[in-house]
């Protein structure tokens, strides 16, 4: 998979971008853009303010593992302050608008920043992940955000990728071996049971086709 990625980012000039979510298609892609040569590359993550304490944990071990800095983007201070004396703790659960209101200042706002200027934008998702992601390609234009926009493991299946990060030892977020199988934001992400979906338990209490945080929706 290597030799098709580099082949298409040779083809890119300017800087591409890496979002690092904490999650194993994350460390995968990752392990496969280190076997590229690459001009420029950023790898960052969104620091929502939220995340678990296993996920800080695995930023640093990701960092040494692949001697990396990875970039944080934070919201904006303001915005959070509105944003909590809003919805308070547990608001984000209490509507969609409210929910999509808290991902737009705690992701799509700062995602917004990490990408300016940026050519492309590698990610992790895969089509596996449910129906908002079931077609997707290995390359997209993004119209949103205005760059290609790259999914090297969009095909991958569930058992490729742990196969995959099992192959090369690769850090794990320690949240798989507790039952979770898609990583964010702690008080949107719960463990799920056995033959569940792998998205079943983000915003578990949405409908399916709402469970996207505004990062990946392909509208202007
Ligand atoms: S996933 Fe939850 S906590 Fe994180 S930004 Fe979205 S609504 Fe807010």
């Amino acid at each position: 998979m290597h030799n098709l990625l580099q082949q298409i980012i040779s083809r890119i000039n300017g800087t591409i971008a890496l979002s690092f979510s904490y999650q194993a298609e994350d460390t995968a892609v990752l392990h496969l853009l280190s076997q590229c040569q690459i001009n420029s590359l950023e790898v960052f993550t969104l620091d929502t303010g939220k995340l678990f304490s296993e996920c800080k944990k695995l930023h640093t071990e990701t960092e040494e593992f692949f001697n990396i800095s990875i970039k944080k983007y934070l919201p904006k201070s303001l915005d959070v302050e509105n944003l909590e004396k809003t919805l308070g703790d547990w608001g984000m659960r209490e509507s969609l608008a409210n929910r999509r209101l808290c991902c737009h200042v705690r992701k799509v706002e700062p995602l917004e920043r990490a990408l300016k200027g940026k050519s492309a934008w590698v990610t992790g998702l895969r089509a596996a992940h449910g129906v908002t992601r079931s077609s997707i390609q290995i390359v997209e234009y993004d119209e949103k955000f205005n760059l290609f926009k790259i999914n090297p493991i969009a095909f991958w299946s569930d058992e490729e990728l742990f196969a995959y990060i099992k192959e090369y030892n690769l850090p794990l977020n320690p949240l798989y071996s507790k039952g979770f199988k898609s990583i964010g934001c702690a008080p949107c992400t719960r463990a799920v049971k056995e033959g569940e979906d792998i998205r079943a338990g983000r915003w578990w209490w949405e409908n399916p086709e709402h469970k996207e945080c505004g990062l990946h929706i392909k509208e202007k």
